[in-house]
C-alpha cells in the first residue's frame, strides 16, 4: 500500500510531515508555486512544536471600520461583510472582535517546508498520481474538491444545485518597520474593495475582494484610507498577489460530507484542507484532520465503526 499526497501547499506539506513514506505530487512548478501570502495565525503552537519550527505567541486586537467610524459588530455590518466576502449571509469571523491570543509562524513557513520535503515532491504532475494509483493505494488530496471529483466518475451529484462558488482575492503586503503589534480591522462597507487589513508585526497585510468595481474606484485611495485607520503613513509595498481560490461559499453540508465520504470509500481519496473539503477551516483544523486520516488509513472498517470514525 502506498500513500500519495496531492498538492504541495501548506496542507499537503503538513501531511507530508506525518506520512514520511508518502510521495507528493504538485501540478505547479517549483518556480511558480505561490507561497501563502494572506494572513496566517494559529490558535495554538501545536503545529510549530511538532515541526520543530518556533511559533510566536502574540496578542491580537480587532476592530470594525464602517462609514468613517470604528463600531461594534451588529447584524447590518456583519451581513454586509459576509455578502462582500462570500456572496451569502453567514456568520463570519467579524462577529467576534474580542482581544485574543494567537500564534504566528515564521513568514517563510511554506518555503521552509518546501525545502524540507523537496526530495519527495514531483513537480508539474497534474495527473501523475492518478495514472500511477492502484486499487490498494491511498491518496490524500488537497486539491480543490471540484477537481478531485472529476477523477471519481462513479460519484454523481447535482452540479446545478451544488455549485462551488469562489471569489478571487488580492493580498498586498507592506513593510512597516516601526511596528511590533498584531491588529486586524474589518471593512464591511460594500463600496470598499478591501475587506480586512492586519498589522502583523512589521507587515501590513491588506486583503481585498478582486472585482472590477474595486479597481474602477481607485485602488491607491483605498490603501491610503487603510493606513489612516491604523494611524500610520503609507509605506513600501513588498508584493501584491492575486489568489484565484480566495474566499469560498459552502453548499449543502450533508451533501458535502457525503461526497468526501464517497471519495474515500470508493477511491481511497482522503480530502484535506479548506479547498479539498470546501469549508473555511484553519490549519489547526487541518492538523487535527491529518490525525483522523491516519486512523482511517490504518484501521479496518470494524475498528472504525467501533470508534465512531465512520
Ligand atoms: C484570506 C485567507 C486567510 C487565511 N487565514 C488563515 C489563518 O489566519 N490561519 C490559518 O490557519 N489558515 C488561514 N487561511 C487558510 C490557509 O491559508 C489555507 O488553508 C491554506 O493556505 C491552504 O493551503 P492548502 O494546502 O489547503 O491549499 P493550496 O494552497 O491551494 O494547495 C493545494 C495545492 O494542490 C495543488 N494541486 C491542485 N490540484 C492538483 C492536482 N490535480 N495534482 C497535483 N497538484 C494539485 C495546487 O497547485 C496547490 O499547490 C487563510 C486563507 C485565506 C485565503
Amino acid at each position: 500500500m502506498t500513500i500519495s499526497i496531492i498538492g504541495a501547499g501548506l496542507s499537503g506539506l503538513l501531511a507530508a510531515s506525518q506520512f514520511p513514506e508518502a510521495q507528493i505530487y504538485e501540478k505547479q512548478s517549483r518556480e511558480i508555486i505561490k507561497s501563502h501570502r494572506a494572513l496566517l495565525r494559529f490558535r495554538s503552537d501545536k503545529i510549530g512544536r511538532a515541526l520543530g519550527i518556533p511559533f510566536k505567541e502574540v496578542t491580537v486586537h480587532k476592530a470594525i471600520w464602517s462609514e468613517g467610524n470604528f463600531i461594534k459588530p451588529n447584524p447590518k455590518v456583519c451581513n454586509q461583510y459576509s455578502l462582500k466576502v462570500a456572496g451569502t449571509i453567514e456568520d463570519r469571523s467579524i462577529w467576534n472582535i474580542d482581544t485574543c491570543k494567537r500564534w504566528i509562524a515564521p513568514e517563510n513557513l511554506h518555503e521552509l517546508l518546501l525545502e524540507r520535503f523537496n526530495d519527495r515532491i514531483e513537480w508539474n504532475s497534474n495527473m501523475a498520481w492518478f495514472e500511477k494509483q492502484s486499487a490498494t493505494d491511498n491518496v490524500i488530496s488537497t486539491g480543490p474538491m471540484y477537481n478531485t471529483l472529476n477523477f471519481c466518475d462513479t460519484i454523481k451529484y447535482d452540479k446545478e444545485k451544488y455549485v462551488f462558488n469562489k471569489q478571487k482575492i488580492t493580498v498586498r503586503r507592506y513593510r512597516v518597520p516601526e511596528s511590533n503589534v498584531y491588529q486586524t480591522i474589518y471593512f464591511p462597507d460594500p463600496s470598499f474593495g478591501v475587506y480586512r487589513a492586519s498589522l502583523n508585526g512589521n507587515r501590513l497585510i491588506v486583503e481585498s475582494i478582486d472585482n472590477d468595481s474595486f479597481f474602477a474606484r481607485g485602488d491607491e485611495d483605498s490603501i491610503i484610507d487603510i493606513f489612516n485607520c491604523f494611524g500610520i503613513s503609507m509605506t513600501e509595498l513588498i508584493d501584491c498577489i492575486t489568489q484565484n481560490l480566495g474566499k469560498i461559499t459552502y453548499f449543502n453540508d450533508i451533501e458535502r460530507k457525503h461526497l468526501i465520504y464517497e471519495m474515500s470509500r470508493d477511491y481511497g481519496i482522503y480530502s484535506l484542507g479548506r479547498f479539498a473539503i470546501w469549508k473555511n477551516i484553519l490549519l489547526d483544523d487541518v492538523w487535527n484532520d491529518i490525525e483522523v486520516i491516519k486512523q482511517l488509513i490504518n484501521k479496518n472498517e470494524y475498528e472504525l465503526l467501533k470508534n465512531n470514525l465512520l
